[in-house]
């Protein structure tokens, strides 16, 4: 039995709920009858019972409004709801969105009384209730609407986080996230950060991005390793004080993927907290497709020993590269290079010490490139240079640095041994009219002329523009 456990009851419209609560009464039930909604949501605030049995649809104040009420009030946050309507898959529907504990089907009182017991079973120990909380009818609708509001809030930014989902990089994403973000509220600053790999946007006004910048690093922890993606505009307000930011986690299932910090502006709106907790709740998603698609983009055009561009992503930018020099006139100059004897490395020292030279030069080489300059891994121990804007005398010097400073670089084995490198280069630069391809193979050709001149050295294409690429006369340049 139920030990006098209080229940509620509306059904202003119902002749039959007089009959519904004698049986509830015995079954060991309390049960107060209320005469509205209205009247049913003053006496489930002022003193929260056990549960609240309502009809769906009543005048003025709807069971799914009165279920809403109740649910996000804290003096009966609680109390579970069980609402009664006819069959229909929607009104079970929207009783649940509404926090309902179960639906039941008019005139099923079995269904009821099993589904109260359910639901009062599964209540956890409620808070204590707050007796000031006393409210008029007059109240409970201006409450109503408040929360029907919040509700409308919160589905509206959450539509417009979600919609994010679309961008392709965490760039892009954030800086739709701030542009809309700001729209909303008034910040100092803004900040989303994920955790492997480790992104960290900022958006700040450029008049304090220095002051910001420190603060929301520590906000996140992040010291100044951590790379910022800035997108400074006055968007963001320029105080250099303010509330501290409200930091939450982003959460994917089980997993926190990273955070989002805002740091509002005095006087701080009551809507702030619940807005980044929409963002950190929806945010979720969009971020994680952002970092999904990066990486596999990043795959897909990266070699995984070296960090370079594969040979894929290479003829991608080659490709580019050579419309645009065909289209401006300019200048461009391709080197092909092949570490020599580099099978005797692996035989020697092992394959991983083998790795880790192909390691060190394609460091070697991405550290000697200038800006608009490619650097891929062709294949193998075959790596292989663009030079922007230069011809094949400066195509020459940049080969020449390169040889002398990977035959200077120092790589060991495990076992601390020096291993020695050296690598033959072929070196032409783009004709009239050629494409990428051609360009290479003829690279290719003269880095294996360099090798049949002794190896350790730069095969040049001495060919004059307007020549054409068949068998141009070559020069190769002894170590
Ligand atoms: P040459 O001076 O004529 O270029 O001689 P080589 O020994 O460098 O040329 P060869 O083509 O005979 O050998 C290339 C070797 O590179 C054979 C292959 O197993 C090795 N290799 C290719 N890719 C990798 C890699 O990713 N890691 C390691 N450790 N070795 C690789
Ligand atoms: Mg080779
Ligand atoms: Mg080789």
């Amino acid at each position: 039995m139920n030990h006098g456990q209080t229940i509620i009851l509306v059904d202003p419209e119902d002749k039959g709920a007089g009959i519904l609560a004698g049986r509830l009464r015995m079954q060991g039930y309390t049960v107060l009858e209320a005469t509205d909604a209205a009247e049913a949501g003053r006496l489930a605030l002022t003193e929260p019972p056990a549960a609240v049995v309502a009809d769906l649809w009543m005048p003025k104040i709807s069971g799914v409004q009165l279920c809403r009420l109740l649910r996000s009030e804290a003096n009966s946050r609680f109390v579970p709801v069980i609402l009664r309507g006819p069959e229909g898959q929607r009104n079970r529907f929207w009783a649940g969105r509404a926090g309902a504990a179960a639906y039941v089907l008019k005139g099923r009182m079995g269904d009821l009384v099993r589904a109260l017991s359910t639901a009062i079973g599964a209540t956890p120990a409620c808070a204590i209730p707050n007796p000031e909380s006393v409210v008029s009818a007059g109240d409970l609708r201006d409450r109503i609407a408040d929360h029907l509001d919040q509700a409308l809030f919160d589905s509206v930014i959450a539509g417009e986080i979600r919609a994010l989902g679309s961008c392709a990089d965490f760039d892009r994403l954030f800086d739709l996230l701030s542009q809309f973000v700001s729209q909303v509220t008034s910040y100092r600053w803004m900040a989303v950060s994920t955790e492997a790999p480790k992104r960290f946007g900022l958006h700040v006004n450029p008049l304090v991005r220095t002051e910001i910048e420190a603060e929301a690093r520590s906000a996140f922890g992040y010291d100044a390793e951590v790379h910022v993606t800035p997108i400074e505009d006055d968007d963001a307000y320029a105080d250099r004080e303010g509330p501290a930011p409200i930091v939450l986690p982003i959460e994917l299932g089980q997993d926190v993927i990273g955070h989002v910090a805002l740091a509002v502006r005095h006087p701080v709106h009551p809507n702030d907290a619940a807005l980044v907790e929409v963002i950190a709740r929806e945010l979720a998603g969009p971020l994680r497709i952002a970092m999904l698609l990066e990486e596999s983009r990043q795959l897909a055009t990266t070699d995984v020993l070296t960090g370079l561009m594969n040979r894929r992503a290479f003829l991608a930018g080659i490709d580019a590269e050579t419309a645009r020099c065909h289209r401006h006139n300019r200048a461009l100059s391709v080197a092909l290079l092949d570490v020599d004897h580099f099978k005797r490395i692996n035989d020697g020292h092992g394959h991983a010490s083998g790795d880790a030279v192909l390691s060190a030069v394609g460091a070697l080489l991405l550290k000697l490139a200038r800006k608009g300059d490619l650097v891929g891994r062709w294949g193998g121990e075959e790596f292989v240079l663009a030079f922007h804007a230069t011809g094949v005398a400066g195509a020459e010097v940049a080969a020449e640095r390169r040889r002398v400073a990977l035959t200077e670089l120092d790589v060991r084995s495990a076992e601390g041994a020096q291993i020695t490198v050296s690598a033959s280069f072929g070196v032409v630069r783009l004709l009239p009219g050629e494409n990428a391809q051609t360009l290479i193979d003829r690279a290719d050709r003269l880095m294996y002329q360099a090798k049949a001149s002794g190896r350790n050295r730069v095969a040049i294409d001495t060919s004059e523009p307007g020549e054409g690429c068949s068998a141009p006369p070559s020069a190769v340049r002894a170590a």
